[in-house]
C-alpha cells in the first residue's frame, strides 16, 4: 500500500488552500477529488469581500472577479425598504477560474492532484496512521483533512455531528432579465412562504444578466417560489443554467478534530450561519490546517493537530458566533415580525452604512443599537422555532 503525509479529501477553496499550504513544509501531500473537472459542478453565487481576499495573498485573483458591488438594496415583498452600503467594495467571482487558479497553485507547489477520484471510506490503523480507500487504490496517510463540502457524507461516517450544520436545499439560476439590472448594486428580496426566513439574491453580472436563487428546507419548493419571483420582478426572464445544492447555516461544529482526522471548509459548518456564504473562511481555516498538519508532520507530533481548533476559533470564532444568535432570532420569526422589524429599520435608516458588508457585525450590532429592534430581536430568540 501507498503510504503519504497528508491527504486532503475535496478539491473545493478548502482542500486547495490545505494543500498549498501544507506543501509549503515539504511534506508528500495528495488530494483527491472525485469530479474530473476542478470547480465544476458550479453552484455558487461567488461573493467574497475584496479586502479579505486581498488579505490571503492569492496572486492573480482578480482574473476570476467578473464583477463588484458595494450596495444592497433590501425588499420588503418586492418593495424597497431600505439600502446598505458597504466602503468595502464586494466582489463576485467566477468560481470555475478562481478553483482553478488554486489549483495550479497546489499542482506548481507540488501537491498531487488525484482527479475522479471519490474517496469512499477512511479507516483507523493500529497504529493510528488513516487509510484513504478510493475505488482503485487504497492509501496509508499520517493526517487527513476533510474538505469534502456538503452534506458531508465521511465526516458523518465518522460520527462527526452533521446534522448540527442544518442544512437547507437551495436553487440558483444564471438568467438573462429584462428590464435591466443596474451594475454595482444587489437586491434581496424578503418574501413570505419561506421557511425558515431566507431570502432571494439577485446579483448582476452585467444589465441584463444576474444569477438569481433562494433557499428553503422544503425542496419542492424552490423552484416555484424562485419562478412566481422572477415573474413578479422582470417583464421577461430567462433561465440560461440551473443549478441546486445545499447551503449550511448551523454554524461551525463542536469539534472539528479527531485523532488524525481534521474537518475544514462546508463540512465543518465554517459558512456564515446568516447567508451560508464560506468562500473567504474556508481558505483562512484551510491555510491554518495546512500549516498545522504540515507541522505535525515535520516534527512527527501529532498531538499539535489539536491547536487546530484553537486556531481558527480565534479568528472567526466570535464572527460565527454573532451570526449564530442572528439566524437564531430569525428562525424564530413570524413573518409578520420580520416584516415589521424592516418596515422599522426602513423608518428609521433609509441608508445604512458599514465597513465590510462581509462579517456583518458592524450591521448587526448597527440594528441592535436600536432599542425597539433590539427587543423584537431578544422577544423572537426566547420563542421556538417557526419550522421543523
Ligand atoms: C447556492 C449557493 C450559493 C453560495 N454563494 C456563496 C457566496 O456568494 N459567497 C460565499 O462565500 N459562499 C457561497 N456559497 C458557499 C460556498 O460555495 C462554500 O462555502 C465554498 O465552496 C466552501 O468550499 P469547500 O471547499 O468547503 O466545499 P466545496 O466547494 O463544496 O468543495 C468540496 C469538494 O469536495 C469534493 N468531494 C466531495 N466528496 C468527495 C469524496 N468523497 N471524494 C473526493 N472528493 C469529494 C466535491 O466534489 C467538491 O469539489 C454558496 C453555496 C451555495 C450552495
Amino acid at each position: 500500500m501507498e503510504t503519504r503525509d497528508i491527504a486532503v479529501i475535496g478539491g473545493g477553496p478548502a482542500g486547495l488552500s490545505t494543500a498549498i499550504s501544507a506543501s509549503r513544509f515539504g511534506v508528500e501531500t495528495i488530494l483527491f477529488e472525485e469530479h474530473e473537472n476542478i470547480g465544476l459542478p458550479w453552484h455558487c453565487a461567488g461573493i467574497a469581500s475584496s479586502s479579505r481576499l486581498k488579505s490571503l495573498h492569492i496572486e492573480g485573483f482578480d482574473k476570476a472577479v467578473l464583477a463588484e458591488f458595494d450596495t444592497v438594496d433590501i425588499y420588503l415583498s418586492l418593495r424597497h425598504a431600505f439600502t446598505v452600503i458597504s466602503d468595502v467594495p464586494q466582489l463576485i467571482l467566477d468560481r470555475i477560474s478562481f478553483d482553478n487558479l488554486l489549483a495550479e497553485k497546489a499542482s506548481s507547489s507540488g501537491v498531487e492532484l488525484k482527479l475522479r477520484s471519490k474517496v469512499k471510506a477512511l479507516r483507523y490503523t493500529y497504529d493510528n496512521l488513516v487509510e484513504v480507500y478510493t475505488d482503485s487504490a487504497r492509501y496509508k496517510c499520517r493526517v487527513v483533512v476533510l474538505a469534502e463540502g456538503l452534506p458531508g457524507v465521511l465526516a458523518r461516517n465518522l460520527g462527526f455531528d452533521t446534522k448540527s450544520l442544518s442544512m437547507l436545499p437551495s436553487i440558483q439560476y444564471l438568467a438573462r432579465v429584462d428590464p435591466p439590472l443596474t451594475i454595482g448594486i444587489v437586491e434581496v428580496h424578503l418574501l413570505p412562504g419561506l421557511s425558515p426566513p431566507f431570502f432571494v439574491w439577485v446579483i448582476p453580472i452585467d444589465t441584463d444578466l444576474c444569477r438569481v436563487g433562494l433557499a428553503s428546507h422544503n425542496p419542492r419548493k424552490l423552484k416555484p417560489l424562485l419562478e412566481s419571483f422572477l415573474s413578479k420582478r422582470f417583464k421577461n426572464w430567462h433561465i440560461l443554467s440551473e443549478s441546486r445544492w445545499v447551503i449550511s447555516v448551523g454554524g461551525p461544529l463542536r469539534s472539528t478534530v479527531k485523532k488524525r482526522i481534521i474537518l475544514v471548509g462546508d463540512v465543518a459548518g465554517q459558512t456564515k450561519p446568516t447567508t451560508g456564504g464560506g468562500i473567504v473562511s474556508s481558505i483562512v481555516c484551510g491555510t491554518i490546517a495546512g500549516r498545522i498538519s504540515g507541522l505535525a508532520s515535520t516534527r512527527n507530533d501529532y498531538t499539535l493537530l489539536d491547536m487546530y481548533e484553537a486556531l481558527w476559533r480565534k479568528f472567526l470564532g466570535f464572527n460565527f458566533k454573532i451570526q449564530k444568535i442572528a439566524r437564531k432570532a430569525v428562525d424564530r420569526m413570524h413573518w409578520r415580525t420580520l416584516s415589521s422589524i424592516v418596515e422599522s429599520i426602513s423608518r428609521e435608516y433609509q441608508e445604512l452604512r458599514v465597513v465590510d458588508l462581509d462579517t456583518q457585525i458592524d450591521l448587526i450590532l448597527k440594528l441592535i443599537s436600536s432599542p425597539d429592534l433590539a427587543s423584537k430581536i431578544v422577544g423572537s430568540l426566547l420563542k421556538p422555532r417557526t419550522y421543523r
